[in-house]
């Protein structure tokens, strides 16, 4: 299904000014006109083709905008600073005081964090509901409900959200689908499936080099206007713009990481099966005992497999830390917050990227403090690294 995704990016002719293969930079700030009436009408949205400034517009920026457009198989996109960049301004560009928002409990920290913590200062109220429960995301719902937010694969529980059943509650109620897509890009295509409004850190696998932070809000055209608009745009007003040099190397990288994901998924397959055949407790969107398998099988694009995270539930925390240390010794990958680099990266996310969500809600959601998120590599003998995480399991006597 979303094969369009990957075939819409590589039919995308982007040249520089002097045919060059990658789009040139373009490293200014602003841009001259030689007729002062084409500035006044390029502030009033009215000059097609032209640039004012590049906190509106810059052009590598745009290259990635449309690159992330084709990718999500949206309208159009705007490119952000950061993933958060992006989640909070579309955020904001969405909801206004009195509003209120229904999320995915589980959802990375940081975002957790901005609904719970900062929203209020903006009086939008949020209810917090277990995503996978449809009836629950309904019983949430209120007149002044103005968004429903989740993730496609959430962080860090790797639960599947049913983006068609959410989709349909939303247009219900005249309401817009938000969704995170970082830890499924070209996997799954929320805006196919009915989200108005996808938000994508590239900081993760769509960059996947770990260099940088960036961020994407991909929509139709008027949510993109609007958000750029000189008046009242939320991106215009906030400023969160990414520097033309990251976009110009982050599209780059885009166009390998049709490989990338299927190394990624093949990898993190064989080591989830390996953790399940020694009986560990191992969540993997791939296994079939997973509780979002059957959901996730329906909206996926099966060429680029079932993502490159797997949670593992060593139940104590210092076990964890044990654990992670020795894969670190071993060659294993690094203990390091993020995904989607070409290196395994592993941290206890209920002490790192998920210590903003309170201790209670984090059992609640059955996230114990000896949880420990993979982010599986593009390593070519994933054999030889079983090996290595065999023999840490070994030492400590989990084997
Ligand atoms: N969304 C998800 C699912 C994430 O995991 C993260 C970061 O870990 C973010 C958004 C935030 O992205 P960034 O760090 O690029 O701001």
């Amino acid at each position: 299904m979303n094969k369009d995704a990957i075939n819409n990016l590589y039919d995308l002719l982007q040249f520089g000014e002097f045919g060059d293969v990658n789009p040139s930079v373009t490293d200014s700030a602003t841009f001259t006109f030689l007729q002062a009436k084409t500035m006044a009408d390029c502030f009033q949205g009215d000059a097609p083709g032209c640039y004012l400034y590049s906190r509106h517009w810059n052009p590598s920026n745009k290259y990635l905008s449309d690159a992330m457009a084709a990718l999500e198989g949206t309208e159009s996109a705007w490119v952000t600073g950061s993933g958060m960049g992006a989640i909070t301004t579309a955020i904001l560009q969405l909801c206004s005081s009195g509003d209120h928002i229904v999320s995915s409990v589980t959802c990375y920290g940081g975002t957790y964090a901005f609904l719970k913590n900062y929203l209020p200062k903006f009086n939008i109220d949020v209810t917090f509901v277990d995503v996978t429960d449809l009836d629950a995301v309904k019983a949430a719902m209120r007149p002044n409900t103005r968004m429903i937010y989740t993730e496609t694969m959430t962080n860090p529980m790797l639960q599947i959200s049913d983006i068609p059943a959410l989709a349909a509650i939303a247009n219900a109620s005249n309401t817009k689908l938000m969704v995170d897509n970082t830890f499924t890009p070209l996997i799954v295509a929320p805006a196919k499936l009915g989200a108005h409004i996808v938000v994508n850190s590239l900081t993760k696998f769509i960059n996947g080099k770990n260099d940088c932070v960036a961020g994407a809000i991909c929509a139709d055209h008027d949510f993109i206007n609007a958000l750029i608009d000189v008046n009242v745009g939320t991106a215009m007003l906030l400023g969160p713009v990414l520097d033309p040099y990251r976009s110009s190397s982050i599209l780059k990288n885009m166009h390998s990481l049709h490989i990338r994901m299927q190394q990624h998924s093949r990898n993190a397959f064989y080591l989830a099966t390996k953790f399940k055949e020694n009986g560990l407790k191992v969540i993997y969107p791939g296994l079939e005992e997973h509780p979002g398998h059957a959901t996730l099988k329906k909206m996926m694009s099966p060429d680029f497999g079932w993502g490159g995270l797997i949670g593992l539930d060593v139940s104590k925390a210092d076990v964890a830390s044990d654990l992670m240390e020795k894969m670190e010794m071993a060659g294993v990958g690094y203990l390091a917050v993020s995904l989607g680099y070409f290196k395994t990266l592993f941290s206890n996310s209920g002490k790192s990227t998920s210590s903003e969500i309170p201790e209670d809600i984090q059992r609640n959601m059955g996230l114990s403090e000896g949880f420990i998120r993979f982010s599986i590599g593009l390593d070519h003998d994933i054999e030889r690294t079983w090996k290595k995480i065999e023999g840490c399991l070994k030492e400590m006597k989990m084997l």
